[in-house]
């Protein structure tokens, strides 16, 4: 475990402050905004449907990359980004993260990115799924192009806000909003297709921290929400209901950037879906949810922010040979011949398939009230309901898609139960098979190591 903290003069003086002004001057910390469009600027493929057949064009409204830096009274700053994307890459993430860090002497752990997974932005260079979409020259060097700005994009975005730091306050509190519907349908003659299960697990929590300027005005309120950003999938760029939900809270609170972040949804669907009307209306839903709990009491938020950051190794099962790999490239089906191709390329340039993937786990704590732990890849809900078990679920926000996405992470129970986030997506990111049975463990073990004692075994 690794825990970024400095110490020394700096924390000293800040003890003695804290011992002789108001209390309410001790829960001073500071806050900084950035925001920049992202939305491409000439025509790039769109990421998330396979079917699509063209790149995009027009948009429905901007995406967006945002950032809030958080600075303890001990000098330690945190900073998360969020983006109205399909999903980041560890590429990007360490990429960005690394120049920051010779800019700001901030390291890796203190920077937590999150993509909101929307269907309709962008495709990104280098994100597993990127084979999927079996790209010709011209539209593959537009994503390249297109993913060489997102890094300056993010770069200046996390930058901007960490020169914004002022005083200022955070607080705390969950919210709830129910429009995300568990999708795995089981199937009367066996196995799971995507639809509708009323009985499946859910997590409808809105965790928010609302950020407040030191005259009390609203500067940053960064909401969750566990639910695919898969309400639509035309041909312009959206971020979907998760885009709706920022504008709509950043017209309730004018001058205040709104920041989503996608949590443990990639069993959840917005449903019903396929209308532009509903992506809209989800985000109002969601937004009203924000509304709810910053117009109501919440809990200030202190320092000190601790952070953690872990990159574990998961487990596949055996991979094929070379041989097993070319007999598939003759497949009828288009997604495995695509699979199959990678295979076979990472055959050629390592001599071997890697039967693990390198995963990152992130564990903040904001004081005593807050514990954020941001999950790479497409996460199940299982997860999030997971944390909440072991930690108090009041002080718990759990974010997926952040970090990297490098494929669906199911939970024991999803991979022995199979269908498409056991296993059959693996098809799509590229990747030979699903992952062993020690999944779940070597997830919840990581998260305690850096979040300490859970507080129900
Ligand atoms: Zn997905």
């Amino acid at each position: 475990m690794r825990v970024f903290r400095k110490t020394g003069l700096a924390s000293m003086l800040a003890i003695a402050l804290v011992l002789i002004t108001p209390w309410s001057m001790a829960e001073e910390m500071k806050i900084g905004i950035g925001r920049t469009i992202i939305t491409p600027q000439s025509p790039v493929w769109m990421a998330g449907y396979a079917s699509r057949t063209e790149p995009g064009a027009g948009k429905v409204h901007d995406l967006w990359a945002k950032a809030m830096a958080m600075e303890d009274a001990q000098g330690t700053i945190a900073v998360i980004i969020t983006t109205d994307l399909i999903g980041l890459t560890a590429g990007i993430t360490d990429g960005v993260s690394k120049r920051i860090e010779e800019a700001h002497g901030i390291p890796r752990g203190n920077l937590m990115y999150n993509a909101s997974h929307t269907h309709s932005g962008p495709v990104v260079r280098d994100n597993a799924l990127f084979h999927m979409y079996g790209l010709d020259k011209e539209n593959t060097d537009r994503a390249i192009a297109y993913t060489q700005k997102l890094n300056e994009w993010l770069f200046q975005t996390i930058d901007t806000a960490i020169k914004d730091l002022q005083p200022g306050t955070l607080s705390w509190a969950i919210g709830e909003a129910s429009f995300g519907k568990n999708r795995r349908q089981f199937n009367p003659n066996g196995g799971v297709s995507n639809g509708f299960n009323p009985i499946g697990p859910v997590d409808h929590d809105v965790p928010t921290l609302l950020a407040k300027d030191a005259k009390g005005g609203i500067k940053g309120i960064l909401f969750g929400y566990a639910c695919h950003c898969t309400t639509v999938g035309f041909q312009e760029y959206s971020g979907d209901y998760a885009g709706y939900a920022q504008i709509h809270v950043e017209n309730a609170y004018p001058g205040a950037t709104a920041l989503f972040a996608a949590g443990c949804g990639a069993d959840q669907n917005p449903l019903p879906r396929r209308k532009l009307e509903l992506a809209e209306k989800y985000g109002a839903e969601l937004g009203h949810a924000v509304e709810a709990v910053v117009d109501n009491a919440m809990t200030p938020v202190t320092g000190p922010i601790e952070t953690n950051y872990k990159t574990i190794q998961l487990e596949l099962t055996k991979a094929p040979t070379l041989e097993e790999v070319e007999k598939t490239l003759t497949h009828s089906n288009k997604y495995e011949v695509r699979r199959a191709k990678k295979l076979q390329q990472l055959y050629k340039d390592n001599g071997k398939l890697s039967e693990t993937l390198p995963y990152p786990i992130q564990v903040w704590k904001l004081g005593e009230t807050v514990q954020m732990t941001a999950l790479a890849g497409e996460v199940v809900v299982d997860y999030s309901r997971l944390i909440k078990y072991h930690y108090p679920a009041e002080k718990q926000f759990v974010l997926g898609y952040s970090n990297d996405c490098l494929a669906y992470i199911p939970s024991l129970r999803v991979l022995q139960e199979g269908g498409y986030e056991g296993g059959g997506a693996m098809l799509y990111y590229g990747i030979h098979g699903p992952f062993k049975h020690s999944v779940q463990n070597d997830i919840m073990n990581t998260i305690k190591e850096l979040a300490g004692p859970p507080t129900t075994p």
